[in-house]
């Protein structure tokens, strides 16, 4: 049989099919039941702050966080160039703009240089990615939003864990997004979270997630709410996957520095980078296709994939989509890295013999044996 490398996939070894089996057994598989806040109390404690709000999926979190300060129509957002499309298209959904700005070279994160070239009268928030778990440089990007009075939401969607400076992401802003898709850090299926140590922001996402609906006098709904919530069953998964995260997040770096070994010395190659003030968890570990390769980038993708080796490519930079073309800028760094980027298997269970067998089907293939 053919072997095959898959980019991702969740690793199910410990509590999941027990709680859920437990949601089953009861009858309580939709958003009331006891796993829901017990995830969001342990993944909240997980990040180092006081609220966690569970939502059904990383996208609306985002959503909803803009929606937390009536950002809308008129109000421009600050993000990165080089995020995945959900970033964008958040700020569009609440009527607002957003505004692009390249990644820095180091970090692959927005460029926080950059930032205050691109305030108006019209910004009111920031929205930061810390891309395939390298955390964005927050104390810049926290010096300038105090500077302005700027709303700060993290999208950590994919850096569950990720530490800048000793803290850990969603705990530097001024609330954090989240998402558990499939192939994220852990997983949910489809799930989110917020985190804020903001009484009023957690009271306010409680609310709106659950249709606006009154505390107090039940179906009196004040204003237009969402139905954002997520399943009891889907928590159930969610609180075992959180009891095995630093197992899962010390493999990944584990599997990271593998990799940076593996390929050492190989100068078709460039490998992830970590900023000195960065824990990175590798969400995806990546790679960077140079010119010294005797491949490019899709040349390469293709050849693994024929190899039995699963990978992906970057995202294409936010300016090149149709919906946001008309951005303005040169994002020189964004598109550069997106077209030489590559996220290679990272899943938890992937073993140092299949990252052996990865790396040296690189080096053959770019020729820098
Ligand atoms: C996955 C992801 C999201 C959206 O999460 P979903 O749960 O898929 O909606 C948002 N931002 C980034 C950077 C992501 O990688």
């Amino acid at each position: 049989m053919k072997t095959f490398i898959p980019v991702y996939m969740p690793d199910f070894s410990g509590n999941e099919m027990t709680y859920v089996t437990d949601c089953v057994n009861s009858g309580w598989i939709s958003s009331l039941g006891k796993y829901v806040e017990r995830f969001e109390t342990s993944f909240a404690e997980f990040c180092g702050v006081k609220h966690g709000i569970a939502v059904s999926n990383g996208t609306v979190a985002l959503h909803l966080a803009l929606l937390l300060k009536d950002i809308g129509p008129g109000d421009e957002v600050i993000i990165p160039d080089l995020t995945f499309v959900a970033t964008a298209n958040v700020v569009r959904y609440v009527g607002a703009e957003p505004v692009l700005i390249d990644a820095e070279p180091f970090t692959w994160t927005i460029n926080p240089a950059q930032i205050k070239a691109k305030i108006t009268s019209k910004t009111k928030a920031i929205i930061p990615v810390h891309l395939y778990g390298h955390p964005a440089n927050m104390g810049e990007i926290m010096a300038l939003a105090n500077q302005y009075g700027l709303y700060v939401i993290e999208d950590a969607a994919e850096a569950h864990g990720a530490e800048y400076k000793g803290k850990r992401v969603g705990s530097l802003g001024d609330i954090g997004a989240f998402s558990f898709y499939g192939n994220k850090v852990i997983t949910t299926g489809e799930g989110g979270m917020l985190v804020t140590d903001d009484n009023d922001l957690a009271d306010r996402a409680r609310f709106l997630k659950d249709h606006a609906m009154s505390k107090e006098d039940r179906y009196w709904h004040p204003e237009v709410g969402y139905n954002y919530r997520i399943t009891n069953m889907q928590a159930a998964i969610g609180l075992a996957q959180l009891e095995r995260i630093e197992i899962i997040l010390a493999r990944k770096i584990e599997i990271a520095q593998k990799y940076k070994k593996e390929l050492e010395g190989c100068h078709g190659i460039a490998v992830q980078p970590e900023a000195n003030w960065a824990k990175n968890i590798y969400w995806m570990f990546s790679i960077l296709v140079t010119d010294e390769s005797h491949l490019n980038r899709n040349e390469l993708m293709s050849a693994l994939q024929e190899k039995g080796i699963d990978s992906r490519p970057f995202f294409y930079p936010i300016h090149q989509l149709p919906p946001y073309s008309g951005a303005r800028g040169d994002f020189f760094v964004a598109k550069d890295l997106s077209a030489r980027g590559i996220n290679l298997p990272s899943y938890p269970t992937l073993s140092n013999l299949q990252i052996e067998f990865v790396c040296q089907t690189i080096r053959e293939l770019c020729k820098c044996r």
